[in-house]
């Protein structure tokens, strides 16, 4: 994470282009319509019709097919969702009192251990007294099973253990993520099985008009499961574009005339219809 969106939240860091976006919270699709001329989205308060869509849920809520796809979604991107599941990755956040580390802004300690019963420390972040402590693979998947009351009690355990009981004894305030219980998410940071490489280029291609982003979907860099990872790549955002521009001599041709629905972007639609018609949906 750039140490500026640490203290300021991951808004600071979103390109200012994403202002002439619309976004709409607490939204969850259930439901998306696609044939390959038009996609209709449908929400728990109502329905969205677009000419394409990009969708950004994670490889394993596409695999549990949390969201119904009508028609289904290919086998192909399907196994290659399958093949770029989430593994464990959870972060127990610890406001210490000043310094009883004694440790430098932004140090990284990493324990040199037999035991997977270990973690990753990051102390003072961007000059604050907050810290937190990573867990991750089988023991923090089993440890986060437990709840936040056992992740923090391993932290402090586990800080004792390098720094002595001073260290947890000067604990404030402690929080803790549980990214595979996360119903949104159900896990955390795509990895590729062992010759799976090729499935991230699968997911990528075109279902109709919807396009399947996000960080299982990025190709180059290692392992990509990173947030710079997750922006829609160049190659990506041409195919959308070629997608939407492909329908839009038909936009023209309507709005010379009286604009119609489905021209301005909204299908016929029979339920409760969201405003504010988008070419493209970003969930
Ligand atoms: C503990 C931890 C630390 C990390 N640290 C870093 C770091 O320092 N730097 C870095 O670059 N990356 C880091 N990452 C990785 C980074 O968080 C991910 O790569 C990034 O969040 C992936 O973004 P995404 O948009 O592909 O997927 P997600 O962040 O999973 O976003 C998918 C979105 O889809 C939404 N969604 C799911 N189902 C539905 C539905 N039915 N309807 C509507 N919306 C839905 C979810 O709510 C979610 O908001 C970290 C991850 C973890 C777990």
């Amino acid at each position: 994470m750039p140490r500026s969106a640490a203290a300021r939240g991951w808004e600071s860091w979103w390109p200012s282009s994403a202002s002439r976006f619309r976004f709409r919270f607490s939204t969850p699709v259930n439901r998306i319509v696609w044939s390959k001329r038009d996609v209709t989205v449908e929400t728990r308060s109502g329905r969205i019709a677009a000419r394409a869509a990009i969708i950004t849920v994670s490889s394993n809520i596409l695999a549990t097919g949390n969201i119904k796809f009508d028609p289904e979604l290919p086998r192909r991107h399907l196994d290659a969702a399958g093949k770029l599941t989430l593994g464990s990755y959870d972060r127990i956040a610890l406001q210490m009192s000043g310094n009883p580390l004694g440790l430098a802004r932004d140090d990284i300690l990493v324990e040199q251990s037999n035991s997977t019963r270990t973690a990753l420390l990051s102390a003072n972040i961007g000059g604050s007294t907050l810290c937190s402590i990573d867990i991750a693979g089988a023991f923090g998947r089993d440890l986060s099973a437990q709840g936040e009351q056992a992740m923090v009690a391993f932290a402090k355990e586990w800080l004792t253990k390098l720094f002595g009981s001073e260290a947890a004894a000067a604990v404030k305030k402690s929080s803790a993520t549980n990214w595979n219980s996360a119903p949104y998410v159900l896990g955390a940071m795509s990895a590729a099985a062992p010759g799976s490489q090729p499935s991230r280029k699968i997911l990528t291609e075109p279902i109709g008009c919807v396009f399947l982003a996000g960080e299982a979907t990025h190709e180059t860099q290692w392992a990509r499961s990173t947030a710079p990872g997750t922006a829609a790549s160049a190659p990506l955002r041409r195919r959308c574009a070629r997608s939407v521009r492909s329908r839009m001599p038909n936009r023209r041709r309507h709005l010379r005339g009286r604009p119609s629905r489905v021209a301005a972007g909204r299908g016929p639609i029979d339920g409760p219809e969201l405003k504010d018609p988008m070419p493209y949906l970003r969930l």
